[in-house]
């Protein structure tokens, strides 16, 4: 479902992603670690072409990326992301949020657009704040629907960069819970966290990048109880 070859990126001097080799197979959760400024997030804006690369491929589904131009609109609708911070149209309602992009790019039929959005927000659990604007949402129940505007473009992959890293500690588990449920029903998804319960519980592997560079590439388990390399001992040192 994502297939990376040899993909090289530098932000001037700095060589941000250095040979990155990575396929994630349709219904794999990929959990990503790493020490701050490792490359998480430019790898999760690469493949969805939010950054160019320098060289390499990326292939969503067995197509590769387009630099720019029509196709890449399409494409990028295949991956839904979930940033860190809440990025919901703050003058939309939630239920706006959530159709938006099916009736502009998709071209969804707005009733029909809004029949989806609505099963979409009660399967995250936020059906009753459809008619909210999103500072009228706690952290948690903003972040749910920034994942239910994503789903609703149907996407094939979906990544999340630390999608909980902003959340006050008792939103945590509500929008970890949607992501797990998103897991087990067999969505495809790149997860950058830190939340080591839900690598544990709900990836297939778990990718540990450091100096923009994919150091280890391993079952959870494996790695948490027995890190290969001496950078992810550190970190997982400094972490756990
Ligand atoms: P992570 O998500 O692992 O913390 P990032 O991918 O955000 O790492 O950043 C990797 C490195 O690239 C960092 O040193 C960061 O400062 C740098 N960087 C990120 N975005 C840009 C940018 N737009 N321009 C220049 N440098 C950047
Ligand atoms: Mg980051």
């Amino acid at each position: 479902m994502i297939r990376m070859v040899s993909v090289d990126k530098h932000f001037g001097e700095l060589h941000v992603l250095r040979d990155i080799n990575l396929e994630v197979t349709a219904g794999q959760v990929v959990v990503v670690l790493g020490p701050s400024g490792s490359g998480k997030s430019t790898l999760c804006r690469t493949i969805n072409r939010l950054e160019p690369i320098d060289s390499g491929t990326i292939e969503i589904d067995g197509q590769r990326l387009p630099e720019e131009g029509k196709g890449l609109a399409g494409l990028r609708a295949d991956v839904g992301m979930v940033f860190q911070s809440f990025n919901l149209f703050a003058h939309k309602t939630i239920l706006e949020n959530v159709t938006l992009g099916p009736i502009k790019v998709r071209r969804t039929p707005k009733a029909e657009a809004e029949k989806a959005g609505i099963g979409l927000l009660e399967r995250v659990g936020i059906a009753d704040q459809r008619d909210k604007y999103p500072a009228q949402l706690s952290g948690g129940q903003q972040q749910r629907a920034a994942i239910a505007r994503a789903l609703a473009m149907k996407p094939k992959v979906m990544l999340f960069d630390e999608p909980t890293s902003a959340l006050d500690p008792e939103m945590v588990n509500e929008v970890l819970d949607v992501m797990t449920t998103l897991a087990k029903e067999g969505m495809t998804m790149l997860v950058v966290t830190h939340e080591m319960g839900f690598a544990r519980r709900a990836a297939n592997r778990v990718v540990f990048m450091s100096d923009g560079e994919i150091v280890e590439d391993a079952e959870p388990e494996a790695f948490f109880t027995a890190p290969r390399s001496d950078r992810a001992k550190d970190f997982l040192g400094k972490i756990l």
